[in-house]
């Protein structure tokens, strides 16, 4: 790229150098037709009045002002016999016989007459006088010639290394420009082969090009975050299936055993079963989220009475909390609409109140439901007088199979919130957590206040 655009300055430069000489030349040679017709003039008007004494008179009066660029002055007769001729020491190189022996009636009005030895050339206009005498009237071409041979000299001297200098430093300074696109090229080849690490070294010139650097390697740290939790949910998921597998696999071995009655064999596969539904439960509920969270989940958003939907929740709860000694209060405006996916949205409620439930202890404790309407939309809450969550787990709570140190003796996956969050951003919502150890945790979720159109939550 460089190359081509260092290709066409040149062409350019020279381009320009040719319009100017041109330029300057047919300047030249317009101004020294304009002095040697002039001088025509002149004599001819003198010859018409004296003939060529008149003439001789006033060129030997001339020579008293000797010009740097004397006239050549020739007067002819009809047959083209010199009858008069001002050759100076100047033009000694130059073979006056030509124009004696072409006739000047055959000669355009203005010729050239090279000299023999030193290449000068004398530019010469031919006019016929009234008594059919011939007036030839020219001057080296030597000053105009030495004035454009300088002209190429400069451009030679100055212009030419000039050019070649602009040559090299674009040369340079456009491979120091592309240095950042270089590393970044670099670096693009090692994230190929693999390595995650590799940074794209920053030009620290605070320009377009260092905030793309800035940009990339923000983009690389993010891609490295991500597939670093993708390998860890991998490696969690991996773990967690080992135990439930492992588990399953040893029932069945006892299945297996001839002894068995069929009684207890009947028993020993209820239990794979139960085994079975939990891995199945896990890995659906997993497939869920990735859904939710990557778009795929089909909702099905229709307006929702929240009342309703916290007393069927509360209804499913009652005697798993009535066991447990806890009452559910359920506060929500009667006319509260929303527009949501009512079956997901009851997954979602079902899930924080199993929590709240799991996660208080027995006796006396009180869960509360409430949602209200906010100048931003709609706030769900569900909130539990439990063992509440420590500060350093608030942020892990989401992630997949993320069980807090108290909970490990409760039953549980550790998909629950992370299914929660998942289905609640896909409903263009988002939910937070406000706890503390030993006094309880509010889960609310916000609902934005625009209704969704049912096309807003199908992907195509
Ligand atoms: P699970 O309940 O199956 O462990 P969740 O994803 O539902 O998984 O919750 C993740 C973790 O968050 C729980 O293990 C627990 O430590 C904490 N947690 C969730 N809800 C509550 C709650 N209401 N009170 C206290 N801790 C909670």
């Amino acid at each position: 790229m460089t190359a081509w655009y260092s290709i066409i300055l040149i062409l350019v430069s020279f381009l320009l150098f040719g319009i100017a000489y041109l330029l300057l030349s047919t300047t030249l040679e317009k101004h020294d037709r304009e002095v040697i017709h002039l001088k025509l003039k002149e004599l001819a008007l003198l010859y018409e009045k004296g003939g060529i004494p008149t003439l001789e008179k006033e060129i030997s009066a001339i020579k008293k002002f000797q010009r740097k660029r004397p006239f050549f002055i020739r007067i002819a007769d009809a047959k083209n016999t010199t009858l008069f001729l001002r050759l100076g020491y100047q033009w000694a190189g130059f073979d006056i016989k030509k124009l004696e022996n072409s006739p000047p009636k055959e000669r355009p009005r203005w010729s050239i007459l090279r000299s023999t030895d030193d290449g000068n050339a004398l530019q010469i206009e031919t006019f016929l006088l009234p008594d059919h005498h011939w007036l030839q009237v020219g001057m080296t071409l030597g000053e105009r010639e030495k004035l454009l041979e300088r002209f190429r000299e400069i451009f030679a001297a100055v212009l030419i290394p000039l050019i070649l200098f602009g040559f090299a430093g674009g040369a340079f300074l456009s491979f120091r420009a592309l240095r950042p696109i270089r590393a970044l090229i670099h670096t693009v080849h090692s994230v190929e082969t693999g390595d995650m690490t590799a940074r794209v070294p920053g030009p620290g010139t605070g320009d377009e090009l260092d905030e793309l650097v800035r940009l990339f390697n923000g983009m690389l740290e993010q891609i490295e975050t991500l597939i670093l939790g993708m390998k860890g949910a991998l490696d969690n998921v991996a773990h967690d299936l080992r135990t439930p597998m492992t588990r399953l696999r040893g029932i069945a071995e006892i299945a297996m055993q001839s002894n068995l009655k069929e009684a207890a064999c009947k028993e020993t596969l209820g239990r794979c079963i139960e085994e079975s539904d939990q891995i199945l439960t896990m890995l659906n509920t997993l497939m869920d989220i990735s859904e939710a969270e990557t778009g795929a989940m089909r909702l099905n958003p229709r307006a929702v009475n929240v009342r309703d939907l916290f007393t069927s929740a509360a209804d499913l709860y009652a005697y798993v909390a009535e066991d447990k000694g806890i009452s559910i209060r359920v506060q929500a405006p009667k006319d509260l609409i929303i527009s949501a996916d009512a079956a997901r949205m009851a997954q979602v409620l079902a899930n924080l109140l199993d929590n709240a439930i799991k996660y208080s202890p027995d006796q006396g404790r009180e869960i509360e439901m409430t949602a209200e309407k906010n100048k931003n939309g709609v706030s769900i809450s569900v909130a539990d007088q439990g063992i509440g969550i420590p500060e350093a787990d608030k942020a892990r709570i989401w992630d997949r199979l993320y069980r807090g140190d108290q909970s490990r003796h409760q039953r549980g996956l550790g998909l629950g919130l992370s299914l929660v969050r998942a289905v609640v951003k896909a409903h263009k919502g988002s939910i937070s957590v406000e706890s503390a150890p030993g006094k309880g945790a509010t889960f609310t979720i916000h609902l934005p206040a625009t209704v969704q159109s049912e096309n807003t939550f199908k992907r195509q």
